[in-house]
């Protein structure tokens, strides 16, 4: 059996809206001004306790802003209005239907468990994988090998591809001895034909 893992960020989903827009409005839906001082703030913290694996980045992101709401209202806000605005690839569901005869499927994310499971419901295409794996959980974000070694030990098979958008899953998975094709958003159609099993 072959296992071919997937991207969740910028690959299966992305946002209807910019991030910033998406944050901006998260802020406001708890009834604060989301200053561009507020949300610079929040990614910059948000990004250096996410980089370090901190057990709460978003919380921390946000703590480290002078917003009043509580981090965690803003957190429990950012989070619906992300599951409220993911969008994926028309075909995705198809496509990923039609390879569960032939493949296993996973989802290999960076981020948080509960909050990339949450959007992957919101998308509608949750169904179709036999593992969701977070970066979290292995302690260290693609590029590096744990993750990938997380994702075998999660969804044992003969051989593995990746398909994501961004140098993190190319280089990661040809580190790991994956095969991978980068994701350039065109939608799903070119697959499996497009992966190069040897
Ligand atoms: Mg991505």
């Amino acid at each position: 059996m072959r296992a071919i893992f997937f991207d969740l960020d910028g690959t299966l989903l992305d946002f209807e809206q910019e991030y910033a827009d998406l944050l901006a409005d998260a802020v406001e839906a708890v009834g604060a001004e989301a200053t561009d001082d507020a949300i610079e703030t929040y990614s910059e913290a948000f990004y250096d306790s996410f980089a370090a694996c901190d057990p709460d980045p978003i919380r921390a992101g946000f703590a480290a802003t002078d917003l009043d709401p509580d981090p965690g209202a803003l957190a429990d806000a950012l989070l619906a209005r992300e599951a409220e605005a993911c969008r994926t690839p028309e075909e995705a569901d198809a496509v990923l239907s039609r390879l569960t005869d032939e493949y296993a499927l996973g989802v290999l994310t960076n981020g948080l468990r509960e909050w990339q499971l949450e959007k992957l419901r919101a998308s509608g295409i949750a169904e179709h994988f036999d593992a969701v794996v977070a970066s979290y959980e292995a302690g260290a974000h693609k590029p590096d090998p744990e993750p990938f070694r997380l994702a075998e030990e999660r969804l044992p098979a003969d051989e593995y591809a990746m398909v994501g958008d961004s140098d993190a899953d190319v280089a990661g998975a040809r580190d790991a001895g994956w095969i991978a094709r980068r994701y350039d958003g065109g939608g799903f159609d070119d697959l499996p034909g497009a992966l190069d099993w040897q």
